[in-house]
């Protein structure tokens, strides 16, 4: 287990779901702790309140658990380190968690911003900052300086204020930016909308949700190959993003009940807003954010549709993916199918004959392949 060892102090830290490889924090995180204690500390007192954005893996929390924080989140798998974190290092204050689908209710002393990888959430929180914030607010953002560009500069000024940056450390840098109150208040342009081609499916999809605003020609191709059978009474849309393809698998079978899971709050809540806007109450569904399939009943689905992730924060890596087909093989009811896509290069099919009795191509094209293992 890794050490963070910081001006507040020394923590154990682990990434969710736990990784020997990858350490829990990155150099944006210490040179972030590192100013707060030099800079910001000596003028708080110890009730100030704290406002933590995007701390993916809790570092920033944990580290800063003797304030009163609260934890403004999209992901679930933060909120799962945020626990564990906590409590290998006996954190005594209960942070306050908030998805980023709800709203902070209150002002605070000093609002504290990871750069997200997707400028559309950077974009999304800050308009909804604004409110929260006053002249006297410390405002502080940190990332690793090859992620900081003119157009996430630009994001802040245009919804906070004049931006300035600090130099580079271990290649981090921090974002300084203070509210002018004269800014217009400008809304989110999140959530957006758009119809589903070849049908009247409308999708709306939060900032933060991924191939966000139009169709991802991986989706695209899978969606051409939803299989409809009587068998299927339990489908499960594993990484469900907006949930376009558990939407089409309930339109081509019709007595099957759904359920959809993403770690992201605001693919749950866009799942659940298209699925509610196609089939109103007439149809089943439930919406669950979680880790992959952890905690899900075993031999209780007969189809798992899966466009896995590729990504795990900035870097590539499949390591989600084959968790998720792991997972898959107990939660199938023994003939039940996984149906997955995956960049051809990307092998998915080596991991899949391991563990399967079976696992067939349904159909490639240049770029993807679509793959059937049954159990
Ligand atoms: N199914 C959607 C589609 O085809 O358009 C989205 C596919 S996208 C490639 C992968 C999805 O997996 C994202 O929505 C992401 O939030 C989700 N995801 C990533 N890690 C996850 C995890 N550990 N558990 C559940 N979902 C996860």
């Amino acid at each position: 287990m890794e050490i963070l060892c910081v001006p507040q102090g020394q923590f154990r830290l682990e990434r969710y779901p736990y990784n020997k490889n990858l350490r829990a924090w990155d150099a944006a995180d210490e040179y972030l702790l590192q100013y707060f204690a030099t800079e910001i500390a000596p003028a708080l007192d110890s009730s100030a309140s704290l406002l933590l954005l995007n701390d993916s893996f809790a570092a920033l929390a944990t580290a800063l658990h003797d304030y009163s924080c609260s934890f403004w989140t999209d992901s679930w798998l933060s909120i799962k380190a945020l626990e564990q974190n906590s409590k290998l290092n006996s954190c005594a204050n209960k942070v306050e968690v908030f998805y980023s689908t709800e709203l902070p209710d209150q002002e605070y002393d000093v609002v504290i911003i990871k750069i997200p990888k997707t400028l559309a959430l950077l974009e999304d929180q800050l308009a909804k900052l604004q409110p929260l914030l006053s002249e006297n607010t410390v405002i502080l953002a940190a990332a690793m300086a090859k992620n900081i560009h003119r157009s996430t500069l630009a994001l802040f000024e245009k919804y906070i204020g004049a931006t300035t940056t600090s130099l580079a450390k271990k290649k981090a840098r921090l974002i300084f930016s203070v509210l002018d109150k004269n800014l217009p208040q400008s809304e989110s342009p999140y959530p957006v909308t758009y119809r589903l081609e070849g049908s009247d499916y409308l999708l709306s999809d939060h900032a933060n949700v991924f191939s966000r605003g139009k169709l991802d020609i991986g989706t695209r191709f899978m969606l051409q190959h939803i299989p409809a059978s009587a068998r299927y009474r339990n489908i499960i849309d594993l990484g469900c993003g907006n949930g376009v393809l558990g939407l089409v698998a309930a339109e081509k079978n019709p007595r099957a009940e759904l359920l959809f899971i993403d770690e992201s709050c605001m693919a749950i809540e866009s799942a659940r807003i298209n699925f509610q806007q196609a089939f109103a109450a007439s149809r089943k569904a439930e919406f669950k954010l979680n880790h992959a399939l952890e905690g899900i009943e075993p031999d209780s689905a007969d189809l798992i549709l899966n466009n896995p992730p590729f990504h795990q924060q900035h870097g590539i890596s499949d390591s989600i993916a084959r968790q998720m087909f792991r997972q898959a093989k107990k939660v199938l009811r023994p003939g039940g199918e996984l149906l997955v896509i995956g960049n051809r290069h990307l092998g998915y099919h080596l991991a899949l004959k391991k563990l399967f009795t079976s696992c067939e191509v349904v159909a490639s094209n240049k770029k993807f392949v679509i793959l059937r293992a049954v159990k």
